[in-house]
């Protein structure tokens, strides 16, 4: 896993990522210039076994940078809102 910090999490022992150089989950965009990083870290992460835990906890913690669980900060703040109901 790219970020120590959740290294509490059962599950990031076991991410695909942690082969990987960390800044590639934290491209500098996720169109234009960072877009090809964006893509890359995604692939990556649909390779990984405990995707679907990762994205869970990305959810939950607003994770508002990097590629988790196979999404952008961008398609995690869609999901959040179609997930939430509006109160
Ligand atoms: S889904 Fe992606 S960011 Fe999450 S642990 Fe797996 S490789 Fe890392």
């Amino acid at each position: 896993m790219n970020r120590l910090y959740h290294e509490s999490e059962d599950w990031v022992a076991q991410g695909a990522c942690r082969s990987y150089d960390p800044e590639l989950f934290f491209p500098v965009s996720t169109t234009g210039p960072g877009r090809h990083d964006a893509e890359l870290a995604k692939a990556i992460c649909r390779t990984c076994t405990v995707r679907q835990e990762c994205l869970r906890w990305a959810l939950r913690a607003g994770e508002a940078h990097g590629i988790w669980g196979a999404t952008t900060p961008e398609e995690r703040r869609y999901m959040r809102r179609e997930l939430v109901p509006a109160s």
